[in-house]
């Protein structure tokens, strides 16, 4: 087996919730029946909304989850002159351009007022100065699809030229976004196992395209896309139980083996909720992924 390596990947913008320990139970029994390290890497690439006492928390929370990261800590804050260098590079190969629309802009040239939409690169061939005010930098995506087989979704394809358009590598406030960064940070990082929850398959075809643009010779990762807790229906969980932080937790009586046991009934993974110790998450991920890694 070839040397895995994957991340957990928090964003000090609020405190981990339920569906944070979730992720983690995945990434740490995953990574440990695939024997592979975990980066620990935080995602506050939007200084707007990060602040340090949120970091703080979360890294409380994490240590008491028992979440070790031997390869240490990645901040994307400290990455500026990283992705600027990447963005020359793009700009060199014209694959860069600003685009002034707004969200209604696109809205009503596509004639699309709600969900996903799909930039029309409407700005592709306009002369607007890379670095004039109101504007963000696009890249220019390719016409192609991309297929992959997600360890838990199965056989999955995507064209991103058709599903978003260009995509945004830095908004109007001059802020990196977070696809950029994140697929900048997944190729110097060596990330070749991607563990994420499954509201985020949409994104992968955007992101292995931008890897290509990136770095053309870059193996495709690994791909685990994971249910999230939903209740009996199928519905995502209210926001009130998803967003109860887990300091409401870890300050009763309730311990993280308890926790974990709770949050694993919740998401439907064992029958009752009976305390998981960290030793037995490799149990509860058994076979996923162990065919495509060796
Ligand atoms: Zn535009």
């Amino acid at each position: 087996m070839s040397s895995l390596r994957t991340r957990l990947a928090p964003s000090p913008t609020g405190h981990l919730h339920l569906g944070h320990v979730l992720h983690i139970m995945y990434v740490q029994g995953i990574a440990a029946n695939l024997g592979a390290d975990i980066v620990l890497r935080i995602e506050d690439h939007d200084q707007s909304r990060c602040r340090p006492e949120f970091e703080a928390s979360i890294c409380e929370d994490l240590a008491w989850l028992g979440v070790t990261a031997p390869k240490g800590l990645w901040r994307q804050s400290h990455r500026d002159d990283v992705y600027r260098k990447h963005l020359e590079d793009l700009m060199r190969r014209h694959l860069i351009y600003a685009c002034s629309c707004s969200r209604k802009d696109v809205q009503s040239s596509i004639g699309q007022h709600s969900g996903e939409l799909t930039y029309p690169g409407t700005c592709r061939g306009r002369p607007i100065p890379l670095n004039q005010e109101e504007t963000c930098l696009r890249l220019v995506i390719p016409d192609e699809s991309f297929s992959l087989v997600d360890c838990m979704k199965g056989p999955i394809s995507q064209n991103p030229a058709h599903q978003c358009g260009d995509v945004v590598v830095r908004d109007r406030l001059k802020q990196w976004t977070y696809q950029f960064a994140v697929v900048i940070d997944d190729l110097d990082q060596g990330i070749n196992l991607i563990i994420r929850g499954e509201d985020l398959l949409s994104s992968t075809g955007r992101q292995l395209a931008m890897r290509k643009l990136i770095k053309p010779d870059a193996p495709v990762p690994i791909f685990v896309h994971h249910p999230l807790i939903a209740n009996p229906a199928g519905q995502k969980l209210s926001k009130r139980i998803l967003s109860e932080s887990l300091k409401s937790y870890s300050r009763t009586s309730l311990g993280a083996d308890e926790l974990r046991g709770f949050v694993a009934n919740l998401a439907g993974l064992t029958p009752d909720a009976s305390p998981i110790k960290l030793d037995r998450l490799p149990e509860l991920f058994r076979g996923i992924g162990e065919k495509t890694s060796t």
